[in-house]
């Protein structure tokens, strides 16, 4: 089984939508193997999101993620970097499935309500960003 990095972003934390968003990842079968609610620096979420700081929305990005309480999380399950991909739609809910956390809660692009690891290595380089090893049972 395979392992991915969650977050709940500000907006979904101030809208009290942890426990709906939960649902969708449970109900797709992926596992909650370990969760807890922090507040992020601004350099703490600059550290995290290193890979787009040379993109425009870099800064703002920051801002955001450090703006009120994110709900970071592993997910467990077969193939669970894609299938949370897939759970979470297109980065634009504008241009996410219907059904999907994007699609039902995001309030923008930038708002966009979860954060899922991309890749095998980049899961592994984000949950131990959060994790320690004794914490992942
Ligand atoms: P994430 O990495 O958060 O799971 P993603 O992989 O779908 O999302 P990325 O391209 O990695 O999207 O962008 C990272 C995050 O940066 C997005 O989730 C979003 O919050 C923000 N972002 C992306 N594009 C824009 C944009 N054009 N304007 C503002 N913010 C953006
Ligand atoms: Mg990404």
């Amino acid at each position: 089984t395979e392992r991915t990095l969650s977050i709940i972003k500000p907006d979904a934390t101030s809208r009290n939508l942890t426990g709906k968003i939960n649902a969708k990842f449970e109900e797709a079968g992926l596992r909650i193997i370990a969760q807890k609610r922090i507040k992020l620096t601004k350099a703490q979420a600059g550290t995290f999101y290193e890979v787009h700081k040379e993109r425009p929305f870099y800064d703002e990005l920051c801002d955001f993620m450090a703006s009120g309480p994110v709900v970071v999380q592993v997910l467990e399950g077969e193939g669970a970097i894609a299938k949370n991909r897939e759970v979470m739609g297109a980065t634009n809910p504008a241009e996410a499935a219907p059904g999907t956390i994007r699609a039902e809660f995001a309030e923008s692009v930038g708002e966009n309500s979860v954060h899922g690891s991309d890749a095998p290595e980049t899961a592994a380089v984000e949950i131990s960003y959060f994790f320690a090893g004794i914490e992942l049972v």
